[in-house]
């Protein structure tokens, strides 16, 4: 494809873009073509000889979307979003144009500085206290990884390594006697999590080689860590002879949005690290709810005061503000503390004067792979386009419509009850008897109910919602944050399910 005709495919393509954005409600939200589909509409071997792009792009159409669920679809309301804008797609444009490894400064100096720049642009946008900015009084700042399980592996090997070359420093010892010392004294780490964490932390201590505890977070605490649960697992754990050396505290929850005590978090670790004499390393997972922070009304639960006693946090900019996937923003309040755990002796190949100089940043030390994308350059369109101001007009529009949905099914109390929320725009409800307000009826019943009316909701296609069992309720999740939902598609989510309810009770009935 030489330049003339990749501007005529490329106008093409915009064209077939938008279309599809203007015309994503006609087409039915999930795909539901069967496993292996795609290898009965292609050939077994690639092509022989090169195509034109006509006859590629017409096989977008034909076998490519029937394999695509529509997750900007305003009819999309299952799991988080995984927003997307256009100024974000004119920079995945412009990022694969420019493409290259990016692993140092050197190797294009604009990726790394407006890398540093638009994170900290945010770190002020979302309140983040001063010792994550780069510029801060503690040597942090920000850095782009894929996803919000790569930040949490990478923040796990990094509290891991600094609690070992604390814990083994005053033995004075060196070569294999202090790799022996430390090979010890690994196996008796844990890291934790509230019982409601992404799955995240789990992965990142099989990854960093670390014993791994899920700290209970039950419905009377509103599914959140509390300090209470938190003390009472570090001391179960030391009197074992173990030693906790990191935590994820979530700000929202995948399943409802709960926001971990934070405050009383860092209560129980200071005094932890008064008695022990080493700190707990606190992550807080804010992937989906982070966006909310833009707006200061969201920040009660999570105060800069509070969060400045931690380590590190992030937020995925792809799923709630408008950055299309993929693209987790992560802070660490101490820079050399990720740099010292993930960088090597550089191979020759790599020498340059800047790395020497120690005055760049060379963010292949930040993150587990070498290679890095142009990320930040769609944060900076979508930052740019938007505003601060936009993009908290869009975080609140998105919680006014959850509210709506909310006081709907409060109006049906007859069919819906709510389980938690609304939260940060997620309402997590289930169904009840009609009528019969549900006295002395099993949860079983319940749930077996709600899961009826989840699965007629689902098949029916018209929309789609994931569900949850919390504290042994099965529940529907519903999370209007895609960018194209208006009030009337709020208004038909919610006609759906009362049609799906009084179908179920009908036929319960009869
Ligand atoms: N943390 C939380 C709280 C999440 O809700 C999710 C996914 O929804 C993740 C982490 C994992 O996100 P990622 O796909 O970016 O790894």
């Amino acid at each position: 494809m030489d330049s003339k005709q990749f501007k005529e495919a490329a106008f093409s393509s915009i064209e077939e873009i938008v279309k599809y954005y203007d015309n994503i409600e006609d087409r039915p939200v999930l795909s539901t073509v069967e496993p292996g589909y795609l290898r009965k509409l292609l050939p077994a071997d690639a092509p022989e000889e090169g195509e034109s792009w006509a006859d590629i792009q017409k096989d977008i159409e034909d076998k490519i979307m029937p394999g695509i669920t529509h997750w900007q679809s305003p009819n999309f309301l299952a799991w988080f979003p995984s927003s997307s804008s256009f100024p974000a797609m004119l920079g995945e444009m412009y990022s694969a144009a420019f493409t290259g490894a990016a692993f140092n400064w050197v190797c294009s100096p604009a990726v790394t500085e407006l890398e540093t720049i638009v994170l900290d642009w945010l770190a002020r946008g979302l309140g983040l206290p001063p010792c994550f900015h780069s510029t801060g009084p503690t040597g942090g700042g920000g850095v782009i990884h894929g996803t919000a399980s790569e930040a949490v592996a990478t923040v796990v090997v990094a509290a891991r390594d600094k609690y070992l070359r604390e814990a083994t420093a005053h033995l004075g010892l060196e070569g294999e006697e202090l790799e022996d010392a430390i090979a010890e004294r690994r196996g008796r780490l844990v890291a934790l999590a509230g019982a409601s964490a992404h799955t995240a932390t789990k992965k990142a201590a099989q990854i960093a080689g670390v014993r791994f505890r899920s700290v209970p977070a039950g419905p009377g605490d509103g599914h959140r860590l509390t300090a209470a649960a938190l003390r009472d697992a570090v001391a179960t754990l030391r009197a074992r002879g173990l030693e906790p050396f990191y935590l994820t505290a979530t700000f929202g929850t995948t399943d409802t949005c709960a926001v971990d005590d934070m405050a009383g978090i860092g209560g129980v670790l200071a005094d932890d690290a008064a008695a022990h004499g080493r700190e707990v390393w606190v992550h807080v997972d804010a992937a989906y709810a982070g966006a909310a922070l833009l707006c200061p009304e969201h920040r009660a639960l999570m105060s800069a005061a509070a969060l400045a006693r931690f380590h590190s946090f992030n937020t995925n900019l792809h799923k709630w503000l408008l950055v299309n996937f993929d693209c987790s923003g992560v802070w660490v309040r101490d820079r050399t503390l990720l740099t010292r755990a993930l960088s090597v002796a550089p191979l020759a190949i790599l020498a340059n004067a800047h790395t020497d100089s120690g005055l760049v940043t060379d963010y292949r030390d930040w993150q587990i792979p070498f290679g890095r994308r142009f990320r930040s350059l769609k944060v900076w369109f979508v930052l740019r386009s938007y505003g601060l101001a936009g993009l908290r007009a869009h975080v609140r529009r998105h919680v006014a419509l959850a509210e709506g949905f909310a006081d709907r099914l409060r109006g049906r109390a007859d069919l819906f009850e709510i389980v938690t929320g609304p939260r940060f725009a997620l309402t997590v409800f289930r169904v009840r008897g009609k009528g019969e307000e549900g006295e002395g009826e099993e949860q079983e019943v319940r749930n077996a109910r709600t899961k009826r009316v989840y699965d007629e909701v689902v098949e029916g296609g018209k929309m789609f919602l994931s569900s949850t069992v919390v504290g042994g309720v099965f529940a529907i999740r519903h999370n209007p944050a895609t960018p194209m939902v208006q009030e009337h598609h709020v208004q038909k989510h919610f006609e759906v399910l009362v049609e799906a309810a009084e179908k179920v009770l009908a036929a319960e009935g009869a």
